[in-house]
């Protein structure tokens, strides 16, 4: 666990959270700016900074698990959604915990906006 790390935080329940899902090793809640009628954030309950240091493949194998059961779970799966996880600064990373964006439940736009 990091300290000050808002997820770890999450982790702990020293910040609430909606749970859509949980288990040994990982975490799933509601982002708290959703972008989309579905918007899930899964997590594992380690700290990893991000995908780069995830090297232990059956977390790996777990975090996908993972976001196939949230898309179940909320009723997405069937309709299509998007997969996501930014990783550092050009890829728009804000919080650093490794966490895999579940979105969905609209249309979503087919390639990602310029800036
Ligand atoms: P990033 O830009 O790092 O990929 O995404 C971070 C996500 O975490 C954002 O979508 C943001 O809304 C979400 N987020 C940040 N702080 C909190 C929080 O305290 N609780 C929840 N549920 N989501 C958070
Ligand atoms: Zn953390």
């Amino acid at each position: 666990m990091e300290e000050n790390c808002v997820f770890c935080k999450i982790v702990k329940g020293e910040i609430p959270s909606t749970k859509i899902y949980e288990d040994e090793d990982v975490l799933a809640f509601e982002d708290i700016e959703p972008i989309a009628p579905v918007h899930v954030l899964v997590i594992p309950k380690k700290h990893l900074d991000s995908l780069l240091e995830l090297e232990d493949k059956e977390l790996e194998s777990k975090l996908l698990s993972a976001v196939k059961k949230v898309a179940k779970i909320k009723g997405i799966d069937e309709r299509g959604f998007r997969v996501i996880t930014n990783i550092g600064e050009e890829g728009g990373q804000a919080v650093k915990h490794l966490h895999i964006h579940v979105i969905g439940g609209r249309k979503l736009p087919t390639r990602f906006p310029n800036e």
